[in-house]
């Protein structure tokens, strides 16, 4: 066990830590110096050196540690871990309970009481993301905790600490029985084909759960569907499943193609009835204003940031012009499901993109709904930061 480091609070940030900001931030201390071993605790002290809030050291893309416990007498040890990922796992009761959707966030970080740690669940395995060494290096009691708490087939692990938060290559089995990938789990009834050892991404994106069902169940039934940035087609599957005619995928990865098909064919769905392309979204709406197609429905939920061989895309500075192409090929009353994971600004600042976007096409549109993170990505209300997705879905009127 190391030693607990004091720190020391800037007075303009003591304020947040009171009211529960749960991020330690490199500006928010004065003597970040005193922090050497991550995994550290650090207890945080005002001006006159009193107690405001206890954490750990580890460095993050966002900050360098996080915020455990206002309570100066709360240990830091396996029954704080175990008290807070028992509360997550009670929060979550419904949705075990729930045979339709067997995938889902069970320990969503900061939200849940400890940031840098999600933990997901597939269908018996459980996958546990490390978003530092410090928080990795007291991993001992997670495991600890979930062989506890959890009955489960398998545990995988993801480490997230590699300088910008990139993932770090290895097998990344940790514990009880490998799983036979692709294993299928299920959401709101819907199959995905998920592998837990294949690099950092697992074939589904959980926290878009509520937009797919939206999808499904509201915007597809005997549309035309156009499904940009699709990854393994996750969108595009929710979108068949609900009667669509007929989606197209556009994803420049070549590996979107076979992922794709799997992801129809466990539903049932006949892949070769729908369009997978593997080209650069750009060049696919040049392709298509060429000529003249248009859809019912246009999902636009791209990375942050991605960088092809042609292209650069920011969401942050580019986001107004992609939806000018989505807008351009998208049928009177269509419908555009406009998404981004973008931490970086909020949903008043997206907004403002798609107000932007529609008076330069010169078009209307009008907001049929606004989502963010499903129930079980838990975040606090009071700090909307931590609540990165933003996804607003409108409606074209001319
Ligand atoms: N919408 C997907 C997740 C998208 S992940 C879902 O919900 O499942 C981002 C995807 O964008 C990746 O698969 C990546 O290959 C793809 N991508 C990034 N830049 C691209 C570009 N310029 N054209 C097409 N695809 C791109």
């Amino acid at each position: 066990m190391s030693k607990t480091i004091d720190l020391q609070v800037n007075a303009k940030n003591i304020a947040d830590f009171k009211k529960g900001y749960p991020l330690i931030l490199r500006d928010a201390i004065i003597n970040p110096q005193a922090l050497t071993k991550e995994g550290s605790i650090v207890r945080l002290l005002d001006r006159n050196y009193k107690f405001v809030a206890k954490g750990y050291y580890g460095n993050q893309n966002k900050g360098i540690g996080w915020v455990l416990t206002q309570k100066e007498e709360e240990e830091i040890d396996f029954d704080f871990f175990h008290r807070k990922i028992a509360k997550a796992f009670e929060r979550r009761d419904t949705l075990f309970a729930d045979p339709e959707t067997t995938t889902f966030r069970v320990f969503n970080g900061e939200g849940d009481g400890i940031g840098g740690l999600t933990i997901d669940y597939f269908d018996g395995f459980y996958m546990v993301s490390w978003y530092s060494e410090g928080i990795y290096s007291l991993k001992h009691h997670v495991y600890g905790v979930l062989d506890k708490i959890a009955s489960y087939k398998g545990i995988y692990e993801k480490k997230r600490f590699d300088g910008k938060g990139e993932y770090i290559e290895q097998d990344d089995f940790v514990r009880g029985e490998q799983g036979d990938f692709p294993i299928i789990v299920k959401e709101n009834g819907m199959n995905f084909a998920v592998n837990l050892n294949d690099g950092a991404m697992t074939g589904i994106f959980l926290d878009q759960r509520d937009v797919r069902e939206a999808i499904r169940d509201k915007y597809s039934k005997g549309k035309n569907v156009l499904n940009t940035f699709s990854y393994t087609g996750a969108f595009s599957v929710a979108a068949a499943l609900g009667g669509a005619v007929k989606t197209t995928s556009v994803d420049l990865a070549k590996r979107s193609l076979a992922k794709t098909i799997e992801q129809f064919s466990v539903n049932g769905i006949d892949y070769e009835q729908q369009d997978i392309k593997v080209m650069d979204v750009f060049d696919y709406f040049r392709y298509a204003k060429r000529h003249e197609l248009k859809f019912d429905l246009v999902v636009l939920d791209p990375p942050s940031f991605a960088r092809s061989k042609k292209y650069t895309f920011s969401t942050a500075k580019d986001y107004p012009a992609l939806l000018m192409d989505a807008i351009a090929i998208t049928e009177k009353n269509g419908v555009i499901v406009a998404s981004t994971n973008n931490a970086s600004f909020g949903m008043k600042k997206f907004k403002t993109f798609i107000d932007e976007a529609f008076k330069k096409a010169g078009s209307k549109y009008k907001v049929l709904e606004e989502s963010s993170l499903p129930r079980d990505f838990r975040t606090n209300r009071d700090f909307p930061e931590f609540n990165y997705l933003k996804v607003v879905i409108l409606q074209k009127l001319k």
